[in-house]
């Protein structure tokens, strides 16, 4: 059944919105042909040659319309869903179908209302005024060209009234389908401002404002997701706890701004030295969490090795005064499985501690419990 919806309607998801529309305008049209038939049979008794040509041109005409929207061949026009031509087409055979009908041509104007209201999902204010305006001239135009030349079947008298309550009508259709333009432009403003409010709230969520790295939640809700994906399948990961040295120092002397300035210096820096995959993020103050996932000791002492490094490297260029240098300590360990993330933590916390005891801008490490491969 899905095969067939997507052999019928594509899988794009304009298209296939765009051909249900005129699959459902198409299989109205197949339905209006018969009772059209029924019509005509029991006000004439037969059905001449200009009935089988309104059928043939009816029906096909949508089947065309199916087959230019199907084909892709209407997505080069500014409306590709081709409402306008459809609705304009429906008319004119409504129109036509009026002067064949006879007696029995009141059936036809419920059909036309029908016809407008495909409008409603789609047309702008403007193209709905103009097809009411081009429905009504048309009718008026059958109703006075049959009263003239069958008055007998469309007394004028009866026409006048008929054409009367079309243009009582008409307008009323044309001023519903802009109110329901007006709610669609509103609904879809509204969308788009919700959808720019939660993509601001997503980066307000998990981006540190200061430096752009992923901020505490977002972090632990990585180092999460790497702890339940070494459950399900066993993998070594590491986490390093990052510390600028002496980075109080940097305040004091040269002010909170300046200090800030290292910080997204260090940031970027950072990052750049890690690998893709590796995650830094600032885990709070002049603390940042490295998360190196499925990553063993060698590889991961060799990774935040080279970016404490090039940070020692690094002169912090500032706008008021000479570059300053600036060390990190580092805490690297590794997963132990079983232990939960507070207990990984707790362990890369004490080795920055050693770090800084020993002198800092150094790493300690601790392979975890088996020797990391
Ligand atoms: P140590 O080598 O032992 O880590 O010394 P330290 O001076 O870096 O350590 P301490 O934890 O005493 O100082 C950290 C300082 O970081 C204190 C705090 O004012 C500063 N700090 C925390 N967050 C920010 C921030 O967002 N901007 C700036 N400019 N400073 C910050
Ligand atoms: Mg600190
Ligand atoms: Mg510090």
């Amino acid at each position: 059944m899905q095969r067939l919806a997507d052999l019928w309607l594509g899988t794009d998801p304009a298209q296939r919105l765009r051909l249900r529309q005129t699959s459902l305008a198409m299989a109205l049209m197949a339905l209006c042909a018969p009772v059209m038939h029924y019509c005509v049979h029991i006000a004439q008794g037969e059905r001449g040659a200009a009935l089988w040509a309104w059928t043939v041109i009816s029906v096909g005409g949508m089947a065309m319309f199916y087959a230019c929207i199907r084909s892709g061949w209407s997505c080069r026009l500014t409306d590709p869903s081709l409402t306008q031509l459809q609705i304009a087409f429906a008319i004119t055979s409504a129109a036509f179908g009026y002067a064949l009908a006879g007696p029995m041509r009141g059936a036809v104007f419920p059909v036309l209302t029908l016809i407008l209201m495909f409008g409603m999902f789609q047309l702008r204010p403007r193209a709905a005024f103009a097809l009411s305006l081009f429905a009504l001239m048309l009718f008026g135009t059958v109703m006075a060209v049959m009263a003239v030349r069958q008055p007998a079947r469309y007394p004028p008298e009866v026409e006048v009234g008929h054409f009367l309550m079309l243009a009582c009508m008409l307008p009323a259709v044309a001023v519903l389908t802009a109110r329901m333009s007006s709610i669609r432009e509103r609904l879809s403003r509204q969308r788009q401002e919700l959808s720019r409010a939660l993509a601001q709230l997503q980066v307000i969520a998990t981006r540190d404002e200061l430096t752009g790295l992923p901020n505490r939640r977002q972090m632990q809700a990585l180092v999460d997701q790497e702890l339940l994906r070494s459950l399900r399948h066993p993998h070594d990961f590491c986490i390093a706890v990052i510390d600028l040295d002496h980075f109080k120092h940097i305040n004091d002397t040269h002010g909170h701004a300046t200090g800030d300035l290292v910080l997204r210096r260090f940031a970027q820096a950072g990052q750049a030295a890690l690998r893709a995959t590796d995650v830094l993020a600032r885990w709070g103050g002049e603390e940042f969490l490295v998360l190196l996932p499925d990553t063993g000791m060698p590889l991961a002492l060799a990774g935040v090795e080279r970016l404490r490094e090039q940070i020692a490297a690094l002169p912090f260029e500032r706008p008021d005064g000479p570059p300053l240098a600036l060390t990190v300590s580092i805490g690297l360990t590794g997963h132990r499985r079983g232990e939960t993330l507070a207990q990984t933590l707790a362990r890369a916390d004490e080795l920055l501690y050693e770090a800084k005891a020993q002198g800092r801008n150094r790493t300690c490490a601790n392979p975890g419990e088996a020797p990391l491969a």
